[in-house]
């Protein structure tokens, strides 16, 4: 689990970030501007930033070349607006690891997050939970496939995203505005019944007692 800076000036997509990167289990700490980014940065206590272009102060090429001028090797991946070649070069020239052009759904990051802290981890000794395993169900993240009482059970992409998020935090409630903002991204109509459509498919291929409705509140897996 990691500690995660978030460096991002727009609040909703600031707490977005944090909100499933916590889902996740990891730790995150959000800064508002480009300075302050800079200094917790430095702080050396981060193992991954989530760097916003847009920044009062600073902007995110600024701090980004600072960061790397005094020999900080922290992985950065880039959100921005501005989704020309030419930011994304710039970006990637400056020292980023990693681009995202907004808006951006949680998973896609997710993936992105994943694989700069694995790559960092390699030749640490660090090792990535790999498998998940609730009940009879266990879930492979590195081949995406899912099984129940040793049957593979073919799951869509939204469906995998789904059953992850799940079988990550086994036996809590999630609420549908955390599984439609880690599934289908912040810009999804909140009013939309799409988490309970994707929850009932779900359900039929993983066993119906696997995920249990709480009433006027969200869902709880607790395994096939
Ligand atoms: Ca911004």
């Amino acid at each position: 689990m990691a500690q995660i800076l978030i460096v991002e000036d727009e609040q909703r997509i600031a707490s977005f970030v944090a909100k499933g990167l916590r889902a996740e289990g990891h730790q995150p700490t959000i800064a508002h501007d480009g300075p302050t980014g800079l200094d917790e940065a430095m702080s050396g206590r981060f193992d991954l930033m989530v760097l916003d272009i847009g920044l009062p102060g600073m902007d995110g090429f600024e701090l980004l070349d600072q960061l790397r001028s005094q020999g900080s090797r922290m992985p950065v991946i880039v959100l921005t607006a501005r989704d020309s070649v030419t930011d994304t070069v710039t970006a990637l020239e400056g020292g980023a690891d990693d681009y995202m052009a907004k808006p951006f759904r949680f998973a896609e990051l997710l993936a992105r997050v994943r694989l700069r802290l694995r790559q960092a981890s390699e030749g640490t000794g660090a090792t990535f939970d790999e498998e998940l395993v609730v009940g009879g169900t266990r879930l492979d993240r590195r081949t995406r496939q899912v099984r129940v009482g040793g049957q593979v059970v073919e799951l869509s992409a939204r469906e995998y995203t789904l059953a992850e998020i799940f079988m990550l935090n086994p036996g809590q409630v999630l609420t549908r505005e955390q599984l439609l903002d880690h599934v289908w991204g912040y810009d999804f109509d909140p009013g939309s019944n799409v988490v309970d459509v994707y929850v009932g498919y779900l359900r039929k291929k993983l066993g119906g007692t696997a995920i249990t409705t709480v009433r006027g509140v969200g869902y709880r897996f607790s395994g096939s």
